[in-house]
């Protein structure tokens, strides 16, 4: 696959193994540096450490939910700007309606479509990129 991703670091958060395995070969595939997360609890902290271009999350989590962990992620200062992909398994209108609400730049649903998920990583990281981030 093309290279095109120039490094950037994504943080994906997904309690699914095979999930997490798949978004992990992609974006690597892509050129991206990638780090994943099974437990949201840790998400915050990690994202303060590692300090992505772009997180990715589950919404469906053990613990904490994803739209919890956006809310957390978009309460802090320094990570707020980092633009959010939420990827669930679920696919009405008022669900997407409820990730955006939390914050997130980006929704996509599960099962994937692999053009779109790197379509949406692509638009978004371009995004964070025009702002000066
Ligand atoms: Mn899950």
């Amino acid at each position: 696959m093309a290279n095109g991703g120039g490094g950037a670091k994504i943080l994906i958060v997904e309690d699914n193994a095979l999930n997490l395995k798949l978004f992990s070969d992609l974006l690597r595939a892509h050129g991206y540096r990638v780090e994943g997360l099974a437990d949201g609890r840790e998400a915050l902290d990690r994202a303060r450490a590692l300090r992505p271009e772009l997180i990715i999350t589950d919404i469906q989590l053990p613990h904490i939910s994803g739209l919890e962990l956006i809310e957390h992620l978009k309460s802090d200062r320094d990570l707020a700007p980092v633009p959010i992909m939420a990827v669930t398994a679920y696919a009405g209108r008022s669900d997407e309606e409820r990730v955006r609400a939390a914050g997130a730049e980006a929704y996509v649903s599960k099962p994937i479509s692999v053009m779109r998920f790197v379509d949406e990583v692509q638009g978004l990281l371009a995004l964070a990129t025009v702002d000066g981030k």
